[in-house]
């Protein structure tokens, strides 16, 4: 099946990109860096030796809840909304539209322009742990911390992640951690950018993509968006005519409140 796949212009979305946001997310990345830090190393100075093996199981566990939750967040911006709405629209969806006209784009932004804005939302989520890191009294304090610091900082450094899967070359140790699997390879992530687009959410080291597509989780979610919201997947993103060929592809059935809402697109154009 061929897709007549008509994006927005890469040009009109990189440029909704302004030097004050540059400027914002090199603040943004900065802080965040020296925050992760100071956690690290409040952690290394609160728990004993004998328990650094649950720091281990909470930074996998929270690992792996990292990637399930940039998969849902990736599929959500590609899935749904518009480029152009105020705020969310431009700052989030816009750089997620971007990405699928010019996939390169994100090898050519530098470290802030990567990471700004999820770092800039990691900042108020990860401070509160950090500032309340309780003493090594209990095993399960010491898991459940261990968890959402590594869950939130894989999450905030995904775009990092991402950004290697794209590249060409890499740092070397980047290099080696993608061919054992640790980290998302190229091969690995291009199956996101293969028509018809509906696979390999996952950003962060894509350990869950196998299972989440395998067990049609994304059309899941879909066919219950669609049911609530009565919007059509993907149609900012491939147009109206792109999005209803990736539905056939799919043989999805597209359900009567979206029916809809595309008469109604229709008789207005
Ligand atoms: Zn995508
Ligand atoms: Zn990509």
């Amino acid at each position: 099946m061929r897709f007549k796949i008509q994006h927005i212009a890469a040009e009109k979305l990189a440029s909704a990109y302004t030097p004050t946001q540059h400027r914002i997310n090199q603040i943004g990345v900065f802080l965040y860096v020296a925050l992760c830090g100071t956690g690290l190393f409040r952690l290394a100075n609160v728990v004993p030796a004998e328990l650094a093996w649950i720091v281990g199981v909470g930074a996998f566990v929270g690992i792996l809840l990292s990637d399930m939750f940039t998969g849902f967040v990736h599929w959500g911006c590609d899935t749904f909304g518009r480029s152009d709405t105020f705020f969310w629209g431009r700052i989030f969806i816009r750089s997620f539209r971007e990405h699928h006209v010019d996939p390169l784009a994100i090898t050519r932004h530098d470290w802030a322009q990567c990471n700004g804005e999820a770092c800039l939302v990691g900042i108020p989520l990860t401070l509160p742990l950090v500032l309340f890191l309780p003493g090594a009294g209990s095993g399960w304090v010491i898991f459940f911390w261990s968890l959402a610091f590594f869950m939130l900082v894989f999450s905030a450094l995904a775009n990092q992640f991402h950004k290697w899967a794209h590249q060409k070359e890499t740092p070397p140790l980047v290099g080696f951690l993608q061919k054992t699997g640790i980290l998302m390879s190229f091969r690995h992530h291009q199956k996101h950018h293969r028509a018809p687009y509906t696979k390999g959410y996952c950003i962060t080291v894509g350990w869950m993509n196998p299972i989440l597509d395998r067990i049609g989780f994304w059309r899941f979610m879909e066919n219950v968006s669609m049911r609530i919201w009565g919007n059509l997947p993907r149609e900012d993103d491939v147009g109206t005519e792109g999005a209803l060929q990736i539905m056939e592809h799919l043989e999805m059935k597209i359900p009567p409140n979206v029916r809809v809402q595309l008469d109604a697109h229709t008789s207005r154009s």
